[in-house]
Protein backbone atom coordinates (compact mmCIF):
# COMPACT_ATOMS: atom_id res chain seq x y z
CA UNK A 1 0.00 0.00 0.00
CA UNK A 2 1.44 3.65 -0.80
CA UNK A 3 2.18 5.66 1.95
CA UNK A 4 0.00 8.56 2.80
CA UNK A 5 1.05 11.85 1.57
CA UNK A 6 0.02 13.96 4.92
CA UNK A 7 2.34 13.58 7.60
CA UNK A 8 1.80 13.12 11.40
CA UNK A 9 4.17 14.18 13.91
CA UNK A 10 6.67 12.49 15.53
CA UNK A 11 6.42 13.78 19.02
CA UNK A 12 2.95 14.64 21.48
CA UNK A 13 2.09 18.29 20.24
CA UNK A 14 2.17 19.10 23.57
CA UNK A 15 6.23 18.57 24.34
CA UNK A 16 7.45 21.09 21.70
CA UNK A 17 4.59 22.67 21.05
CA UNK A 18 5.49 22.11 17.04
CA UNK A 19 2.67 20.24 15.45
CA UNK A 20 3.52 19.45 11.54
CA UNK A 21 0.12 19.06 9.34
CA UNK A 22 -1.70 18.06 12.37
CA UNK A 23 -1.24 22.08 13.34
CA UNK A 24 -3.14 23.43 10.50
CA UNK A 25 -6.50 21.89 11.62
CA UNK A 26 -5.96 23.02 15.45
CA UNK A 27 -6.14 18.80 16.04
CA UNK A 28 -3.99 17.18 18.48
CA UNK A 29 -1.98 14.66 16.64
CA UNK A 30 -3.89 11.41 17.88
CA UNK A 31 -7.32 12.64 15.86
CA UNK A 32 -5.09 12.98 12.66
CA UNK A 33 -3.70 10.18 12.88
CA UNK A 34 -6.78 8.04 13.85
CA UNK A 35 -8.25 9.84 10.93
CA UNK A 36 -6.37 8.85 8.50
CA UNK A 37 -6.47 5.24 9.50
CA UNK A 38 -10.19 5.25 9.49
CA UNK A 39 -10.66 6.39 6.07
CA UNK A 40 -8.28 3.58 4.77
CA UNK A 41 -10.29 1.13 7.05
CA UNK A 42 -13.50 2.12 5.74
CA UNK A 43 -12.53 0.98 2.68
CA UNK A 44 -11.08 -2.22 3.49
CA UNK A 45 -13.18 -3.20 5.73
CA UNK A 46 -16.90 -4.06 4.92
CA UNK A 47 -19.50 -1.42 5.70
CA UNK A 48 -21.74 -3.55 8.02
CA UNK A 49 -18.63 -4.74 10.17
CA UNK A 50 -16.83 -0.91 9.80
CA UNK A 51 -20.09 0.66 11.67
CA UNK A 52 -20.20 -2.21 14.29
CA UNK A 53 -16.58 -1.93 15.77
CA UNK A 54 -15.07 1.46 14.78
CA UNK A 55 -17.58 3.55 14.58
CA UNK A 56 -16.92 4.63 18.08
CA UNK A 57 -13.47 3.77 18.63
CA UNK A 58 -11.66 6.76 20.01
CA UNK A 59 -7.89 7.94 19.58
CA UNK A 60 -6.49 8.71 22.90
CA UNK A 61 -3.10 9.23 22.43
CA UNK A 62 -0.09 9.31 20.19
CA UNK A 63 3.37 9.78 21.28
CA UNK A 64 4.85 9.18 17.89
CA UNK A 65 5.57 5.41 18.58
CA UNK A 66 2.61 4.42 19.81
CA UNK A 67 -0.92 5.41 19.07
CA UNK A 68 -3.54 4.19 21.95
CA UNK A 69 -6.95 3.73 20.77
CA UNK A 70 -9.89 3.17 23.41
CA UNK A 71 -13.02 1.85 22.75
CA UNK A 72 -16.54 1.50 24.98
CA UNK A 73 -17.56 -1.81 24.16
CA UNK A 74 -15.16 -4.80 25.54
CA UNK A 75 -16.47 -7.23 23.06
CA UNK A 76 -16.08 -4.91 20.47
CA UNK A 77 -12.34 -4.20 21.76
CA UNK A 78 -11.53 -7.75 22.28
CA UNK A 79 -12.57 -8.41 18.70
CA UNK A 80 -10.94 -5.47 17.16
CA UNK A 81 -7.78 -6.92 18.96
CA UNK A 82 -8.00 -10.45 17.90
CA UNK A 83 -8.77 -9.43 14.41
CA UNK A 84 -7.86 -5.90 13.59
CA UNK A 85 -4.76 -5.19 15.35
CA UNK A 86 -2.24 -6.03 12.35
CA UNK A 87 -4.63 -4.15 9.67
CA UNK A 88 -4.70 -1.11 12.19
CA UNK A 89 -1.08 -1.19 12.60
CA UNK A 90 -0.16 -1.36 8.60
CA UNK A 91 -2.56 1.69 8.28
CA UNK A 92 -0.55 3.59 11.52
CA UNK A 93 2.45 2.80 9.97
CA UNK A 94 1.22 3.96 6.11
CA UNK A 95 0.07 7.16 7.55
CA UNK A 96 3.17 8.12 10.05
CA UNK A 97 5.33 7.11 7.47
CA UNK A 98 7.24 5.13 9.67
CA UNK A 99 7.07 1.96 12.38
CA UNK A 100 3.66 2.87 14.69
CA UNK A 101 2.20 0.49 17.11
CA UNK A 102 -1.31 0.68 18.10
CA UNK A 103 -2.58 -0.36 21.02
CA UNK A 104 -6.48 -0.77 21.87
CA UNK A 105 -8.03 -0.71 25.23
CA UNK A 106 -11.29 -0.36 27.06
CA UNK A 107 -12.68 3.14 27.84
CA UNK A 108 -12.51 3.02 31.38
CA UNK A 109 -14.81 6.26 31.22
CA UNK A 110 -17.60 3.81 30.79
CA UNK A 111 -17.22 1.74 33.42
CA UNK A 112 -20.49 0.31 34.87
CA UNK A 113 -22.00 2.67 37.83
CA UNK A 114 -20.37 1.05 40.60
CA UNK A 115 -23.61 1.46 43.18
CA UNK A 116 -26.63 -0.29 41.29
CA UNK A 117 -29.37 1.85 41.62
CA UNK A 118 -32.13 -0.17 40.22
CA UNK A 119 -35.10 2.30 40.21
CA UNK A 120 -33.30 4.47 37.83
CA UNK A 121 -34.98 4.71 34.37
CA UNK A 122 -33.35 3.13 31.15
CA UNK A 123 -33.44 4.84 28.02
CA UNK A 124 -35.63 2.87 25.92
CA UNK A 125 -33.54 2.53 22.37
CA UNK A 126 -34.95 2.47 18.98
CA UNK A 127 -36.34 -0.38 16.82
CA UNK A 128 -36.75 -4.04 18.32
CA UNK A 129 -34.36 -3.52 20.74
CA UNK A 130 -34.28 -4.68 23.66
CA UNK A 131 -36.50 -7.28 23.73
CA UNK A 132 -39.03 -7.04 26.75
CA UNK A 133 -40.85 -9.64 27.84
CA UNK A 134 -44.00 -9.65 30.34
CA UNK A 135 -44.17 -11.59 32.80
CA UNK A 136 -47.28 -13.76 32.34
CA UNK A 137 -49.69 -13.37 35.12
CA UNK A 138 -51.46 -16.54 35.39
CA UNK A 139 -48.26 -18.13 36.18
CA UNK A 140 -48.52 -18.04 39.49
CA UNK A 141 -47.57 -20.07 43.06
CA UNK A 142 -51.00 -20.25 43.89
CA UNK A 143 -51.75 -22.12 39.70
CA UNK A 144 -48.92 -24.54 40.45
CA UNK A 145 -49.83 -28.24 41.61
CA UNK A 146 -46.92 -29.20 43.32
CA UNK A 147 -46.14 -33.02 43.49
CA UNK A 148 -43.27 -35.33 44.58
CA UNK A 149 -41.49 -34.57 41.49
CA UNK A 150 -41.59 -30.74 41.36
CA UNK A 151 -42.33 -30.13 45.45
CA UNK A 152 -38.41 -28.63 45.89
CA UNK A 153 -38.36 -26.35 43.39
CA UNK A 154 -41.67 -25.12 44.21
CA UNK A 155 -40.27 -24.47 47.92
CA UNK A 156 -37.07 -23.31 46.50
CA UNK A 157 -39.18 -20.56 44.49
CA UNK A 158 -40.97 -19.75 46.96
CA UNK A 159 -37.98 -18.92 49.46
CA UNK A 160 -36.40 -16.59 46.54
CA UNK A 161 -39.96 -14.80 46.19
CA UNK A 162 -40.01 -14.40 49.82
CA UNK A 163 -36.31 -13.22 50.97
CA UNK A 164 -35.03 -12.34 47.49
CA UNK A 165 -30.96 -12.24 47.41
CA UNK A 166 -30.90 -13.53 50.77
CA UNK A 167 -30.37 -17.24 50.10
CA UNK A 168 -30.69 -19.64 47.35
CA UNK A 169 -28.26 -17.46 45.24
CA UNK A 170 -28.22 -18.20 42.72
CA UNK A 171 -31.32 -20.62 41.84
CA UNK A 172 -31.27 -23.08 39.46
CA UNK A 173 -33.84 -25.09 38.18
CA UNK A 174 -33.44 -27.82 35.80
CA UNK A 175 -35.77 -30.19 34.16
CA UNK A 176 -37.65 -30.94 30.69
CA UNK A 177 -39.58 -29.12 28.57
CA UNK A 178 -43.18 -28.41 29.61
CA UNK A 179 -42.68 -29.45 33.79
CA UNK A 180 -43.48 -25.90 34.86
CA UNK A 181 -39.31 -24.20 35.13
CA UNK A 182 -40.99 -20.85 33.62
CA UNK A 183 -44.14 -20.94 35.67
CA UNK A 184 -42.03 -20.97 38.58
CA UNK A 185 -40.03 -18.71 37.86
CA UNK A 186 -42.73 -16.10 36.84
CA UNK A 187 -44.59 -16.98 39.86
CA UNK A 188 -41.45 -15.76 41.26
CA UNK A 189 -41.46 -12.54 39.49
CA UNK A 190 -45.24 -11.91 39.69
CA UNK A 191 -44.80 -13.13 43.26
CA UNK A 192 -42.76 -10.06 43.92
CA UNK A 193 -43.44 -7.44 42.18
CA UNK A 194 -47.14 -7.66 44.48
CA UNK A 195 -45.05 -7.91 47.64
CA UNK A 196 -42.07 -6.34 47.01
CA UNK A 197 -43.06 -2.98 44.23
CA UNK A 198 -39.81 -1.62 44.43
CA UNK A 199 -37.86 -4.08 43.36
CA UNK A 200 -37.04 -4.32 39.41
CA UNK A 201 -37.60 -7.96 38.34
CA UNK A 202 -36.34 -8.37 34.96
CA UNK A 203 -37.10 -11.78 33.06
CA UNK A 204 -35.19 -12.47 30.29
CA UNK A 205 -35.02 -16.06 27.96
CA UNK A 206 -31.35 -16.79 26.88
CA UNK A 207 -32.28 -16.28 24.07
CA UNK A 208 -33.46 -12.52 24.04
CA UNK A 209 -30.22 -11.78 25.82
CA UNK A 210 -27.92 -13.12 23.53
CA UNK A 211 -30.25 -11.19 20.40
CA UNK A 212 -29.97 -7.67 22.54
CA UNK A 213 -26.42 -8.38 22.88
CA UNK A 214 -26.26 -8.69 19.07
CA UNK A 215 -28.02 -5.85 18.56
CA UNK A 216 -25.98 -3.98 21.31
CA UNK A 217 -22.85 -4.31 19.22
CA UNK A 218 -23.95 -3.31 16.01
CA UNK A 219 -25.78 -0.37 17.31
CA UNK A 220 -22.51 0.69 20.06
CA UNK A 221 -25.17 0.65 22.19
CA UNK A 222 -23.22 -1.64 24.54
CA UNK A 223 -23.39 0.84 27.35
CA UNK A 224 -26.86 0.60 27.52
CA UNK A 225 -27.51 -3.07 27.72
CA UNK A 226 -24.79 -2.94 30.29
CA UNK A 227 -26.93 -0.48 32.28
CA UNK A 228 -30.27 -2.20 31.61
CA UNK A 229 -28.94 -5.69 32.62
CA UNK A 230 -27.51 -4.78 35.13
CA UNK A 231 -29.71 -2.11 37.13
CA UNK A 232 -32.18 -5.40 38.45
CA UNK A 233 -33.22 -7.01 41.68
CA UNK A 234 -33.71 -10.10 40.63
CA UNK A 235 -32.99 -11.82 37.36
CA UNK A 236 -34.88 -14.14 35.94
CA UNK A 237 -32.89 -15.89 33.16
CA UNK A 238 -35.08 -18.88 31.83
CA UNK A 239 -33.14 -21.53 29.24
CA UNK A 240 -29.50 -20.91 29.26
CA UNK A 241 -29.05 -24.18 27.31
CA UNK A 242 -29.83 -22.11 24.41
CA UNK A 243 -26.57 -20.12 24.21
CA UNK A 244 -24.07 -22.10 22.42
CA UNK A 245 -20.11 -23.00 23.03
CA UNK A 246 -19.48 -20.53 20.14
CA UNK A 247 -21.39 -17.84 21.70
CA UNK A 248 -18.42 -16.54 23.45
CA UNK A 249 -19.96 -12.90 23.68
CA UNK A 250 -22.76 -13.90 25.39
CA UNK A 251 -21.47 -16.37 27.96
CA UNK A 252 -18.95 -13.35 28.29
CA UNK A 253 -21.39 -10.72 28.57
CA UNK A 254 -23.39 -13.73 31.08
CA UNK A 255 -20.31 -14.13 33.37
CA UNK A 256 -20.26 -10.25 34.01
CA UNK A 257 -23.61 -9.56 34.13
CA UNK A 258 -24.10 -12.41 37.08
CA UNK A 259 -20.94 -11.28 38.59
CA UNK A 260 -21.91 -7.54 38.98
CA UNK A 261 -25.65 -8.80 40.27
CA UNK A 262 -23.88 -11.12 42.66
CA UNK A 263 -21.66 -9.12 44.21
CA UNK A 264 -24.26 -6.19 44.45
CA UNK A 265 -26.65 -9.40 46.40
CA UNK A 266 -29.42 -9.18 43.66
CA UNK A 267 -31.39 -12.55 43.12
CA UNK A 268 -30.36 -14.43 40.56
CA UNK A 269 -32.58 -17.52 39.00
CA UNK A 270 -31.57 -19.45 35.86
CA UNK A 271 -33.22 -22.33 34.19
CA UNK A 272 -32.11 -24.90 32.29
CA UNK A 273 -32.92 -28.29 30.45
CA UNK A 274 -29.79 -29.65 32.21
CA UNK A 275 -28.07 -29.58 35.36
CA UNK A 276 -25.21 -27.61 35.07
CA UNK A 277 -22.19 -29.45 35.07
CA UNK A 278 -23.85 -30.75 31.68
CA UNK A 279 -23.56 -27.41 29.99
CA UNK A 280 -20.53 -28.57 27.97
CA UNK A 281 -20.70 -25.59 26.16
CA UNK A 282 -20.03 -22.84 28.74
CA UNK A 283 -17.34 -21.57 30.41
CA UNK A 284 -16.11 -23.48 33.40
CA UNK A 285 -16.31 -20.45 35.58
CA UNK A 286 -19.86 -19.97 34.36
CA UNK A 287 -20.58 -23.44 35.78
CA UNK A 288 -19.11 -23.15 39.16
CA UNK A 289 -21.04 -20.09 39.70
CA UNK A 290 -23.66 -22.21 38.74
CA UNK A 291 -23.09 -24.85 41.11
CA UNK A 292 -22.19 -22.15 43.99
CA UNK A 293 -25.80 -22.59 44.97
CA UNK A 294 -29.01 -23.78 45.01
CA UNK A 295 -29.24 -26.38 42.21
CA UNK A 296 -32.72 -28.02 41.93
CA UNK A 297 -34.33 -30.73 39.64
CA UNK A 298 -38.42 -31.00 38.10
CA UNK A 299 -39.02 -34.30 37.04
CA UNK A 300 -42.16 -35.21 35.10
CA UNK A 301 -45.04 -35.65 37.65
CA UNK A 302 -46.35 -38.84 38.82
CA UNK A 303 -50.11 -39.82 37.94
CA UNK A 304 -51.14 -38.47 40.89
CA UNK A 305 -49.60 -34.93 40.05
CA UNK A 306 -51.15 -35.38 36.55
CA UNK A 307 -54.56 -35.97 37.64
CA UNK A 308 -54.30 -33.41 40.17
CA UNK A 309 -53.13 -30.46 37.45
CA UNK A 310 -55.99 -31.63 35.22
CA UNK A 311 -58.69 -31.61 37.63
CA UNK A 312 -57.39 -27.72 38.40
CA UNK A 313 -57.42 -26.70 35.16
CA UNK A 314 -60.37 -28.23 34.58
CA UNK A 315 -62.23 -26.41 37.21
CA UNK A 316 -60.37 -23.12 35.96
CA UNK A 317 -62.17 -23.76 32.04
CA UNK A 318 -65.04 -24.93 34.02
CA UNK A 319 -65.34 -28.11 32.12
CA UNK A 320 -67.20 -31.06 33.98
CA UNK A 321 -64.87 -33.96 33.32
CA UNK A 322 -65.54 -37.18 34.64
CA UNK A 323 -62.66 -38.88 36.88
CA UNK A 324 -62.25 -41.92 34.57
CA UNK A 325 -61.62 -39.54 31.65
CA UNK A 326 -58.99 -37.54 33.93
CA UNK A 327 -57.20 -40.84 34.85
CA UNK A 328 -57.21 -41.53 31.24
CA UNK A 329 -55.48 -38.37 29.99
CA UNK A 330 -53.15 -38.81 32.82
CA UNK A 331 -52.44 -41.74 31.97
CA UNK A 332 -51.96 -41.67 28.02
CA UNK A 333 -49.72 -38.21 28.58
CA UNK A 334 -46.80 -38.55 30.94
CA UNK A 335 -44.28 -36.26 29.67
CA UNK A 336 -45.07 -32.78 29.28
CA UNK A 337 -47.50 -30.48 31.15
CA UNK A 338 -48.78 -28.83 28.20
CA UNK A 339 -50.30 -31.91 26.48
CA UNK A 340 -52.49 -32.43 29.36
CA UNK A 341 -53.23 -28.47 28.96
CA UNK A 342 -53.72 -29.42 24.82
CA UNK A 343 -56.08 -32.35 25.96
CA UNK A 344 -58.65 -30.01 27.94
CA UNK A 345 -58.61 -27.39 25.40
CA UNK A 346 -59.05 -30.27 22.36
CA UNK A 347 -62.24 -31.99 24.55
CA UNK A 348 -63.81 -28.56 25.86
CA UNK A 349 -64.14 -27.89 21.56
CA UNK A 350 -65.09 -31.04 21.18
CA UNK A 351 -68.08 -31.10 23.65
CA UNK A 352 -69.30 -27.46 22.62
CA UNK A 353 -69.30 -28.61 19.00
CA UNK A 354 -71.21 -31.91 19.84
CA UNK A 355 -73.16 -30.08 22.30
CA UNK A 356 -72.78 -33.45 24.83
CA UNK A 357 -70.88 -34.09 28.03
CA UNK A 358 -67.33 -34.88 28.02
CA UNK A 359 -67.57 -38.67 28.22
CA UNK A 360 -64.24 -41.14 27.74
CA UNK A 361 -65.42 -42.09 24.56
CA UNK A 362 -65.45 -38.79 23.28
CA UNK A 363 -62.23 -38.49 24.79
CA UNK A 364 -60.60 -41.65 23.19
CA UNK A 365 -62.00 -39.56 19.77
CA UNK A 366 -60.49 -36.36 20.49
CA UNK A 367 -57.35 -37.51 21.99
CA UNK A 368 -56.53 -40.06 18.98
CA UNK A 369 -54.62 -37.69 16.66
CA UNK A 370 -52.54 -35.81 19.43
CA UNK A 371 -48.95 -37.39 19.60
CA UNK A 372 -48.50 -39.79 22.28
CA UNK A 373 -45.70 -37.42 23.23
CA UNK A 374 -44.02 -34.56 21.81
CA UNK A 375 -41.49 -36.19 19.15
CA UNK A 376 -38.77 -34.68 17.75
CA UNK A 377 -39.66 -31.88 15.44
CA UNK A 378 -38.60 -31.85 12.11
CA UNK A 379 -37.09 -28.63 10.70
CA UNK A 380 -39.45 -26.62 8.56
CA UNK A 381 -39.03 -23.52 5.91
CA UNK A 382 -41.36 -21.46 8.57
CA UNK A 383 -38.99 -22.06 11.21
CA UNK A 384 -36.02 -20.88 9.53
CA UNK A 385 -37.90 -18.04 8.32
CA UNK A 386 -38.68 -17.36 12.03
CA UNK A 387 -35.67 -17.40 13.43
CA UNK A 388 -33.42 -15.74 10.61
CA UNK A 389 -36.09 -12.56 10.66
CA UNK A 390 -36.10 -12.38 14.36
CA UNK A 391 -32.21 -12.49 14.57
CA UNK A 392 -31.96 -10.05 11.55
CA UNK A 393 -34.62 -7.81 12.86
CA UNK A 394 -36.54 -8.24 9.56
CA UNK A 395 -40.29 -9.50 8.59
CA UNK A 396 -40.60 -12.94 7.20
CA UNK A 397 -42.39 -11.02 4.43
CA UNK A 398 -39.87 -9.21 3.72
CA UNK A 399 -37.54 -11.97 3.16
CA UNK A 400 -39.63 -13.53 1.05
CA UNK A 401 -40.05 -10.24 -0.88
CA UNK A 402 -38.31 -8.52 -3.40
CA UNK A 403 -36.98 -5.96 -1.42
CA UNK A 404 -32.99 -5.88 -2.15
CA UNK A 405 -32.23 -3.88 1.07
CA UNK A 406 -28.70 -4.72 2.08
CA UNK A 407 -30.17 -6.50 5.56
CA UNK A 408 -33.06 -7.92 3.86
CA UNK A 409 -30.99 -9.50 1.67
CA UNK A 410 -28.79 -10.51 3.82
CA UNK A 411 -31.24 -12.43 5.75
CA UNK A 412 -32.75 -13.64 2.63
CA UNK A 413 -28.90 -15.01 1.99
CA UNK A 414 -28.71 -16.70 5.35
CA UNK A 415 -31.98 -18.73 5.52
CA UNK A 416 -31.05 -20.63 2.31
CA UNK A 417 -27.22 -21.20 3.37
CA UNK A 418 -29.37 -22.51 6.62
CA UNK A 419 -31.86 -23.95 4.63
CA UNK A 420 -28.43 -25.78 2.44
CA UNK A 421 -27.06 -27.08 6.20
CA UNK A 422 -30.43 -28.22 7.38
CA UNK A 423 -32.13 -29.52 4.99
CA UNK A 424 -29.83 -31.46 3.19
CA UNK A 425 -32.29 -33.85 0.96
CA UNK A 426 -33.80 -30.69 -0.14
CA UNK A 427 -33.50 -29.30 -3.79
CA UNK A 428 -31.76 -25.91 -4.88
CA UNK A 429 -34.43 -25.23 -7.06
CA UNK A 430 -37.16 -26.24 -3.60
CA UNK A 431 -35.02 -23.89 -1.83
CA UNK A 432 -34.99 -21.06 -3.73
CA UNK A 433 -38.85 -21.31 -4.64
CA UNK A 434 -39.44 -21.51 -0.74
CA UNK A 435 -37.68 -18.08 -0.27
CA UNK A 436 -39.47 -16.60 -3.22
CA UNK A 437 -37.05 -16.91 -5.82
CA UNK A 438 -37.13 -18.72 -9.30
CA UNK A 439 -33.59 -19.47 -10.04
CA UNK A 440 -31.40 -21.90 -8.18
CA UNK A 441 -28.49 -20.43 -8.49
CA UNK A 442 -29.42 -17.98 -6.33
CA UNK A 443 -29.22 -20.03 -3.52
CA UNK A 444 -25.81 -21.49 -4.96
CA UNK A 445 -24.86 -17.40 -4.92
CA UNK A 446 -26.16 -16.87 -0.93
CA UNK A 447 -24.57 -20.11 0.41
CA UNK A 448 -21.01 -18.42 -1.03
CA UNK A 449 -21.56 -15.55 -0.02
CA UNK A 450 -22.70 -15.97 3.66
CA UNK A 451 -19.30 -18.62 3.80
CA UNK A 452 -17.26 -15.52 2.62
CA UNK A 453 -18.91 -12.97 5.28
CA UNK A 454 -18.42 -15.70 8.06
CA UNK A 455 -14.66 -16.50 7.39
CA UNK A 456 -14.14 -12.28 7.66
CA UNK A 457 -16.15 -11.51 10.41
CA UNK A 458 -16.77 -13.08 13.75
CA UNK A 459 -19.39 -11.32 15.06
CA UNK A 460 -21.44 -12.68 12.26
CA UNK A 461 -20.11 -16.14 11.84
CA UNK A 462 -21.17 -16.75 16.04
CA UNK A 463 -24.60 -14.99 14.58
CA UNK A 464 -25.39 -17.73 11.58
CA UNK A 465 -23.80 -20.80 13.61
CA UNK A 466 -26.38 -19.69 16.69
CA UNK A 467 -29.28 -20.08 14.30
CA UNK A 468 -27.55 -23.15 12.91
CA UNK A 469 -27.25 -24.05 16.43
CA UNK A 470 -31.22 -23.11 17.57
CA UNK A 471 -32.44 -25.01 14.59
CA UNK A 472 -30.78 -28.34 15.30
CA UNK A 473 -31.39 -28.22 18.69
P1 LIG B 1 -41.00 -25.27 30.99
O1 LIG B 1 -40.61 -23.85 31.14
O2 LIG B 1 -40.39 -26.14 32.03
O3 LIG B 1 -40.78 -25.80 29.62
P2 LIG B 1 -43.63 -24.21 31.46
O4 LIG B 1 -43.39 -23.52 32.73
O5 LIG B 1 -43.73 -23.40 30.24
O6 LIG B 1 -42.57 -25.36 31.24
O7 LIG B 1 -44.94 -25.12 31.63
C1 LIG B 1 -45.71 -25.55 30.53
C2 LIG B 1 -47.17 -25.43 30.87
O8 LIG B 1 -47.51 -26.36 31.88
C3 LIG B 1 -47.54 -24.07 31.41
O9 LIG B 1 -48.80 -23.73 30.94
C4 LIG B 1 -47.58 -24.27 32.92
O10 LIG B 1 -48.52 -23.41 33.53
C5 LIG B 1 -48.02 -25.70 33.02
N1 LIG B 1 -47.48 -26.39 34.20
C6 LIG B 1 -46.29 -27.03 34.29
N2 LIG B 1 -46.12 -27.58 35.49
C7 LIG B 1 -47.23 -27.30 36.18
C8 LIG B 1 -47.67 -27.59 37.51
N3 LIG B 1 -46.94 -28.31 38.35
N4 LIG B 1 -48.87 -27.13 37.88
C9 LIG B 1 -49.61 -26.41 37.04
N5 LIG B 1 -49.28 -26.12 35.79
C10 LIG B 1 -48.10 -26.55 35.36
MG1 LIG C 1 -39.77 -22.59 29.70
Amino acid sequence: MAPLKMSIPMQNAADDGMVQSGADSGLMPETVLWHLIYEKLQEQVPQQFFTAFFQNIRAEKYDGRQLKLVGENPQVVSHIKKRYLPLLKELATNAAEHEVEVDLQEDQRSSPPTTPAASQPIPVAAGSYPHVIHLNPNYTFERFIKGPSNEHAFSAALGVAEKPGEFHNPLYLYGGVGLGKTHLMMAIGNAITQSKPWLKVQYTPAESFQSDLVDAMKTGMHAHFKARYRNVDVFLFDDIQFIGQRAEYTQEEIYHTFNYLFQNKKQIVISSDRPPQALSKLHDRLQSRFQSGLVIDIKPPNLETRIAILQARSEEMRLSIPFEVLKYIASRFTGQVRTLEASLAKLQFMSEHERRPIDLQMTKLALRDLPQEASGQQVTIDEILRVVARSFHVEEAEIKGNSRIENIALARHACMYLARQVLPSMSLANIAQAFGRADHTTVIHAEKKIKDIMDKDEVFRVQILELLEELQF
